[in-house]
């Protein structure tokens, strides 16, 4: 059989967290600058449908596409690197493989066959890989299979894998990430775990064809020579993955290893020109060699696992870059604010960010954080939960309404300004059934959102059950909070600003998601700068 797609298979061993995601980003990267056109897509093997009803702190963010499905963080850095948007295709877990094989079992499909793990749960999976592929878009499809090598549940995935490089054997490779661990004691870096990595790869029936080696020191031509011997891969396919300053200097690491000429060649492929990375050179450069500092709070709920809000960190360290400016973010836990320490916690900082979430638990700190920024006139951006946080702020404490807030938490409320929307009311289900993906937005001309975007017609992701209550628009504009972002089909709100105020920006979408370094977001780069100038 052949294909005219080319399969690469990114797996890991020893430990989870050695950078899966950022390692398939970079060679991505790498196969874009060299012209050709490169899909990442990942395969999570937990049972959860989606990352969507995932609590922040189990996985991290849960990043959402323009075609609205909840995915997992990686897509972030996929989007962020390649400048490319994903979709519903370039996330896959065993809870989707399982639902679709047992629909098909449901209508019959299978003819009276007894349904199995294989074939019939990993050919779905092969199926799945195979859609990017099928859609004659891409040259190299990239595979990331999340989890550890040897995990019971990433077993069906690996056999999928395996069977693939059968049936494409000229089309597909496999890249292994491991570790070599640094022993102080012995004053050595160790092979020993990717050596046992690999066999228990090899038991599977696959054998990968590079090795990508996280380390902390340099691996020298003996250790690699080592590597190479012990694993049956070439001297130039074990790969140095050393710790960086910044993920952005991984593919540029990436690069001086070859790990995109050796996969190339091992796939059969011309290495055509050397890749052009000259924009993403320009930006690691203006990324570090900041002309000013400003520091934003973020203040949020889950701010002890930073992960929980990555695409915000990353548009920062984007809009930052943009501006020459270093954005040092003092991560306040919305928990711990209380009227009695709001100075000293928000103390000094130039801007403050409140942040996406659900439910009680920190509200009443997010609330007090906006009054901080409304008052002090401290610039603000507020995104989503943010954005419906400023709106219930106002209606305290300018409108005098103050029993305001929203029916997510006090379904009885005197003055209901964040309602659940109407097409929300029916709904009983939790996963998938959100506002959710892109939506376009009006934006009023001259408000400060029109000006950063520089045009009055966007498209912006959402993920959000709630909204902007139309019956006290009137009253919230005649005071000074103006709806500057609207809906055209249904009039929702998307976005709230303040008149009288540096800069003052609720928006009821997520503009983080869509920040990449080709493109840092408009409302960031904005952000950054009002922060800037104002400080
Ligand atoms: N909990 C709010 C809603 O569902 C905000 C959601 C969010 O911040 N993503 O509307």
């Amino acid at each position: 059989m052949s294909n005219s797609t080319k399969y690469v298979f990114v797996t890991g061993g020893v430990t989870s967290s050695l950078g899966k995601g950022i390692i398939s980003a970079s060679l991505a990267k790498l196969l874009q600058a060299r012209g050709y056109s490169t899909a990442i897509q990942k395969l999570d093997p937990y049972i959860n449908i989606d990352p969507g009803t995932l609590n922040p702190y189990e996985h991290g963010e849960c990043f959402v596409t323009d075609d609205g499905a909840e995915t997992d963080l990686d897509l972030g850095h996929y989007e962020r690197f390649l400048n490319v948007p994903t979709s519903q295709a370039n996330n896959v877990t065993t809870g989707k493989i399982y639902q679709s094989v047992i629909n098909k079992e449901r209508r019959g499909e299978f003819l009276g066959k007894t349904v199995q793990v294989i074939p019939h749960i990993t050919n779905e999976i092969k199926e799945r890989i195979q859609v990017l592929g099928k859609k004659g878009t891409y040259d190299i499809v990239i595979t990331e299979i999340g989890g550890t090598v040897g995990d019971i549940e990433s077993l069906p995935y690996v056999e999928a894998v395996r069977q693939m490089m059968w049936e494409f054997e000229n089309d597909c490779i496999v890249i292994h990430l491991t570790l070599i661990p640094y022993l102080s004691a012995a004053g050595e870096l160790k092979t020993k775990p990717t050596q046992h990595s690999v066999k228990q790869l090899l038991e599977l029936g696959v054998q990968p064809d590079i090795l990508c080696c996280r380390t902390e020191h340099e691996l020298d031509l003996n250790l690699r020579r080592k590597v190479a011997q012990f694993c049956n891969v070439s001297m130039n396919a074990v790969i140095e993955s050393r710790d960086a300053e910044t993920i952005y200097d991984v593919p540029l690491l990436m690069q001086s290893e070859e790990l995109d000429k050796v996969a190339l060649e091992k796939l059969n492929l011309p290495t055509k020109s050397v890749p052009d990375l000259d924009s993403w050179n320009e930006f690691v450069d203006r990324l570090k060699n900041p002309k000013s500092e400003v520091t934003i709070a973020l203040v949020g709920k889950y701010v002890e696992l930073k992960d929980s809000y990555k695409s915000i960190s990353e548009s920062f360290i984007h809009a930052g870059a943009t501006n020459e400016t270093k954005v040092n973010i003092r991560w306040v836990h919305s928990e711990k604010i209380t009227k009695e320490n709001i100075d000293e916690q928000l103390a000094g900082v130039d801007g403050i960010l409140v942040a996406p979430g659900f439910g009680t638990r920190g509200i009443s700190g997010k609330i007090d954080a906006v009054r901080y920024s409304r008052e002090n006139k401290i610039p603000f951006l507020g995104i989503c939960l943010g954005m419906q946080c400023a709106v219930i702020e106002f209606a305290r404490n300018v409108l005098g309404h103050k029993e305001a807030h929203t029916t997510e938490i006090s379904e009885n409320c005197a003055d209901p300004v964040i309602d659940m929307m109407e097409e929300q009311k029916t709904i009983s289900n939790l996963g998938g059934t959100m506002r959710l993906g892109a939506y376009k937005c009006e934006l009023s001309p001259g408000s400060n959102v029109s000006e950063a975007y520089h045009t009055d017609s966007i498209s912006e992701r959402h993920r959000h059950r709630y909204e902007f209550n139309n019956t006290y628009l009137e009253e919230f504009e005649k005071n000074g909070m103006k709806a500057t972002g609207k809906n055209p089909e249904t009039g929702l709100v998307e976005v709230v600003e303040i008149e009288d105020h540096p800069w003052f920006v609720g928006a009821q979408f997520h503009p983080e998601y869509k920040s990449t370094v080709d493109n840092p977001h408009p409302l960031f780069v904005a952000f950054v700068n009002a922060v800037l100038k104002n400080k």
